[in-house]
């Protein structure tokens, strides 16, 4: 506590007391698992994030540095560690604002949530992110792993990304300086927090009513009603990742809590108390079900808990 206070001192130039001790953090995840943050903070402006690494690094912060810094979103793909996170960790979710620089062109918080963002495109009858009907999550979250459907993703529309690096500058990175695949971006590596990015979709393009409907239908073959992080492993080339677990029985296969959901295999739910590392388990068990029947190594679609940068 006497350290929280030295803290909450030393931030008392910021409009509000942003640092928590001890935060539990299952409740940021939808699957619901992980331990506690040993350092929590929710931002609510890009300012107010570059403020904090900068007082972080002033000479009289009471932190130990190096300092980790991990980052959630809407924790819609992410298996948080049990346990504690050492240092601290970040929510962008209070970073939220969209601004429409004209038509076709928004600048938008990396908190902002991306089904609102879908939603508001078919409303103002812009296509271009038909794919993401249904894809939970906030902006940044989905801006690093290319988040998508139907061999597109988001990458595709964003012009720039604007970020905080580990000194506390604002660094931004134009289309051309980072790269993209599936459910892959170099923006994961660059050892920053997203913090806007200004994304352009075509203005005349209308919103595909048949192509959003054909992508929310798909849905219907999902457990959605469950705690998961959507789909535990990456499509293998050709090959559905969902298919090649049913094939290998794995539909059934639980650890504790931890159950493989008997509606689409490629889906790990939480059915109660399960742990990360329960989870876990059950991925490696199925990983290793798919590779002795068929050669394959299925990848993990879910994103394992780390800092995206030190404080030094
Ligand atoms: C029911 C369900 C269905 C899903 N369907 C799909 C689908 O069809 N297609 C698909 O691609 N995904 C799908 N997902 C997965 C997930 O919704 C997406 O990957 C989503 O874009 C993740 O966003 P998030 O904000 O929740 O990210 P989080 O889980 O919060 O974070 C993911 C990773 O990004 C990092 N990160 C988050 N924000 C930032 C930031 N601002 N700066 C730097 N790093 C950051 C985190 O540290 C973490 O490593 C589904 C998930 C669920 C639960």
């Amino acid at each position: 506590m006497m350290l929280l206070n030295n803290i909450q001192h030393i931030y008392s130039s910021l409009p509000h007391k942003i640092i928590k001790e001890n935060q539990p953090l299952a409740d940021l995840s939808t699957l619901g698992t992980g331990g506690k943050a040993e350092y929590f903070a929710q931002p609510q402006s890009p300012d107010e994030l570059q403020q904090l690494i900068r007082a972080i690094r002033s000479e009289d912060s009471p932190f130990e540095l190096p300092l980790s810094v991990c980052v959630i979103g809407g924790g819609t793909n992410t298996l948080i560690d049990d346990g504690i996170t050492h240092g601290l960790t970040v929510s962008t979710r209070k970073m939220n604002s969209l601004k429409w620089l004209n038509d076709s062109t928004a600048e938008i918080q990396s908190g902002f949530s991306l089904p609102v963002l879908v939603r508001t495109l078919r409303e103002r009858n812009i296509g271009g992110l038909e794919f993401a009907e249904g894809i939970p999550g906030t902006l940044g979250g989905a801006l690093t792993g290319n988040a998508g459907a139907g061999g597109k993703g988001v990458c595709e529309y964003a012009e720039s990304v604007k970020a905080v690096d580990s000194s506390g500058n604002i660094r931004t990175l134009a289309r051309g300086e980072f790269e993209y695949g599936y459910r892959i971006c170099s923006l994961s590596e660059e050892e920053l927090i997203i913090v806007s990015a200004v994304m352009t979709f075509n203005s005349t393009l209308a919103y595909d009513e048949r192509a959003g409907e054909y992508f929310r239908s798909k849905r219907g073959t999902q457990p959605l009603n469950a705690r998961s992080a959507g789909c535990t492993f990456k499509n293998p080339e050709g090959v559905s990742a969902g298919k090649l677990l049913d094939e290998c029985g794995c539909k059934g296969l639980s650890v504790g809590d931890a159950a493989v959901s008997d509606k689409h295999a490629n889906f790990i739910l939480n059915k109660g108390h399960a742990s990360s590392a329960d989870i876990c388990e059950l991925m490696r068990q199925c990983a290793e079900r798919v590779y002795e029947n068929t050669g394959v190594m299925l990848e993990p679609e879910i994103r394992r808990w780390q800092p995206v940068f030190c404080v030094q």
